[in-house]
């Protein structure tokens, strides 16, 4: 199980970064999630990085910010047969592709939805902004088994307890404490940025 950053407000020497985020899944589908804030970007990142848009099964869609839709016209460019799912697609946890599960849309005003996906060490959760609050997209998801790893934006999450016993936290885009994280969990904690691949 392969989890490769596509697209964040950083990014490593030869990919361009732009504040949004979007990274590739690749399970028994490859499936994308968000698609950051320009599409051309978006659709460099992919090339440089070898994942073709082509390849793509499905896309799901986070939340309905610009950057996270703002690649996803320029990407239906390259494959219009992909799915795509957004965050309305379902009000509870569901699977979208084998081993793989949307929490459902979450939260008041913003509604979104984050991925649940299984790997040989327990589940990673892949987050968006995590706009309905991280400590509600854990307790989602630990419904459906234990929590290896969290990655993505945590945005203003700061009740850091709550990720106690998780042993992979790779926060990025949006997190506003994240210095605060790494000096709690040095550890478990990893930087990430468009680039970087996570192997489970
Ligand atoms: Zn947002
Ligand atoms: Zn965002």
């Amino acid at each position: 199980m392969k989890i490769t950053i596509v697209y964040d407000n950083e990014a490593n020497a030869g990919l361009k970064s732009g504040w949004g985020f979007s990274c590739s899944i690749e399970a028994k589908e490859k499936i994308l999630f968000d698609t950051g804030d320009n599409g051309e970007n978006l659709i460099y990142n992919l090339r440089q990085l070898n994942i073709q848009p082509e390849s793509v099964a499905a896309v799901v869609i986070s939340h309905n910010h610009w950057d996270h839709t703002g690649g996803l016209r320029e990407f239906l460019k390259f494959n219009n047969n992909a799915k795509v799912f957004h965050p309305k697609s379902f009000s509870k946890p569901t699977e979208i592709s084998p081993g793989i599960h949307s929490t459902g849309a979450l939260g008041g005003l913003i509604k979104e939805q984050s991925l649940v996906v299984n790997t040989e060490k327990g589940n990673l959760v892949i987050t968006g902004c995590a706009h309905p609050g991280l400590e509600t997209i854990i307790e989602k998801a630990r419904q459906l088994g234990v929590i290896f790893g969290i990655v993505g934006g945590f945005h203003g999450f700061s009740k850091l307890e709550e990720l106690d016993g998780i042993e992979l936290i790779a926060p990025c885009h949006c997190t506003q404490y994240k210095q605060e994280i790494k000096q709690k969990y040095p550890t478990q904690f990893r930087e990430i940025k468009a680039g970087s691949v996570i192997k489970i």
